[in-house]
């Protein structure tokens, strides 16, 4: 997109509250006429929502959407110049590819404005004309390449084929703006790649403004001109695939948007980072003392003689992809992945450079520490290299712990929830940090130290799986020092990773 285009859609601080769920949470985004716009997060981020949105099938809660700068917010969906396309296309099978195409034509009426003798104009709607619907199905299945299918049964077409006819339905009506949501879901790869390449062809052809749903970053990156990518019902970024995936803005739009590395470091100095063991030159400019995520593609390691190295490691697996093998090297604990054209066998012991330009570091929003965790038989939770006492009964709503330990629900089902992943959650006050290695739960390194005003936040890094507490505290304390790390059960906050069945 070089020149400047006016936008078609327009977002402004858009919600959509189901009940205790926030699907969609102030969104902002526009889309110009014309363009290529994807749509791409994980599963249940808010994206067929936002569609649903655009359609018309969903009004939002608070906020504003515009079409051709007009407010639309309130306005039915057949009076949008809007088709979708979804991914359980619903065509009709008793219908032939035809007359599943020309069924929403054939109840159209659209006004026809006649010129009577005397000079006056009158308007009345009128279906179209037999002629008029045989022309318009035929433009429209020459576009899907399925111009010898008019009288096949659409049960005897193949996935894409059926696929095809749901977007020729789509498009009959010439919408100003297609919305297709994961249209390729239920194809097989071969089948999707191809039809990734043909959608691509029909924008072109169209000239009409697409608006794409994918969980696939790959579909994203092949197809779109500007990519959204959402998290929980909010836009982490907006660019073009080679903006996002260059720059990406933060460690979750690096790990969803291709390979990547990512360690959690430590600003040692403006032009410095410490990650994976060691001590980096950069490019970015953060304070001293910043937590940061650092991002490094895999194409940008380099391998070298182990002495070479900043830091040196062994290939604990390598996999031929192609054009390039695709190695993993474990360097103290930290696993970082590697494509390069040479091969290491695994078991060979090689050092490691990046560019300083090829790291990239985002800065880490620290509102809560989070952890992956798991709770063992006697209903503690492990996680950050620990083993804390906590209430697991906030896992299941209205639950009690029996006699035997089984947590008991409402209604008297039982689980138990030995190994149950979770997800924990510890507020950065309540973490208390003790002066030997011992008497905590956990015990690490403080590997970083910032005043911030009216308290210290200090930074605890485990020694085995570099697991990180950042606490806010009053008191001062000494970078390098070792300390254990203690939590209040109370402090801890847990929700399930998985689903659990009572027994
Ligand atoms: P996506 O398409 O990205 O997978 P959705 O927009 O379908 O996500 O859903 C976003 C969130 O909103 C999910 O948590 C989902 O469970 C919730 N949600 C969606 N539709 C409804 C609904 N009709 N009622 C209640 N919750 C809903
Ligand atoms: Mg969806």
């Amino acid at each position: 997109m070089s020149e400047k285009k006016e936008h078609i859609i327009d977002l402004f601080n858009v919600s959509r509250v189901y009940d205790e769920t926030v699907a969609v949470d102030d969104i902002s985004l526009y889309v110009r006429k014309g363009e290529f716009v994807t749509i791409l997060g994980p599963s249940g981020c808010g994206k067929t929502t936002t569609l649903r949105m655009i359609a018309g099938f969903e009004i939002p809660t608070s906020g504003q959407i515009l079409l051709n700068g007009q407010d639309i917010t309130s306005i039915p969906p057949h009076k949008r110049p809007v088709n979708t396309v979804f991914q359980r296309y619903a065509l009709f099978p008793h219908l032939n590819v035809f007359d599943n195409i020309a069924f929403g034509l054939k109840l159209k009426k659209i006004p026809v404005t006649y010129r009577k003798p005397d000079g006056t104009e009158f308007t009345r709607e009128e279906h179209y004309t037999k002629k008029e619907i045989a022309q318009k199905v035929a433009r429209v299945l020459k576009l899907v390449d399925l111009e010898q299918f008019e009288k096949r049964s659409v049960t005897t077409l193949s996935g894409g084929q059926q696929q095809r006819v749901a977007i020729a339905r789509a498009i009959v009506n010439e919408p100003e703006i297609l919305l297709l949501d994961e249209p390729l879901g239920a194809l097989d790869l071969k089948m999707r790649k191809e039809m990734q390449l043909e959608l691509k062809e029909m924008h072109k052809k169209l000239g009409i403004t697409f608006i794409y749903v994918t969980h696939d970053q790959e579909e994203a990156l092949t197809m779109s001109d500007t990519i959204v990518i959402m998290k929980d019902g909010t836009i982490q970024q907006i660019g073009s695939p080679t903006d996002i995936y260059n720059e990406p803005k933060n460690a979750f739009v690096a790990d969803f948007i291709g390979e990547s590395n990512i360690f959690s470091g430590v600003m040692t100095d403006s032009l410095a980072v410490r990650f994976a063991g060691a001590t980096w030159d950069c490019v970015d400019d953060f304070p001293r003392g910043e937590q940061v995520d650092v991002v490094v593609r895999p194409e940008d390691v380099y391998m070298v003689d182990p002495e070479k190295g900043r830091i040196s490691g062994t290939v604990i697996s390598s996999i031929f992809k192609g054009v390039h093998y695709e190695m993993t090297i474990l360097s103290g604990k930290n696993e970082i992945v590697i494509q390069d054209t040479q091969e290491k066998k695994v078991g060979e012991r090689i050092g490691i450079i990046v560019r300083p330009e090829d790291i990239h570091i985002m800065k880490k929003e620290f509102v809560n520490n989070s952890y992956n965790g798991y709770i063992t038989k006697r209903n503690t939770v492990c996680f950050g290299e620990g083993e804390f006492e906590c209430d697991v009964t906030q896992l299941i709503a209205g639950s009690k712990l029996d006699e035997d330990g089984y947590l008991v629900d409402g209604e008297g089902r039982k689980y138990d929830l030995t190994d149950v992943k979770v997800v924990v959650s510890v507020g950065l006050k309540d973490i208390e940090i003790i002066d030997n290695e011992t008497d905590g739960q956990s015990a690490g390194q403080i590997v970083s130290i910032i005043y911030k005003g009216d308290h210290y936040q200090v930074i605890i890094r485990t020694p085995e799986e570099e697991e990180d507490f950042v606490v806010d505290t009053e008191y001062t304390w000494n970078e390098n020092d070792r300390v254990s790390v203690s939590i209040k059960p109370e402090h801890i906050r847990m929700r399930l990773a998985e689903e659990v069945k009572p027994l």
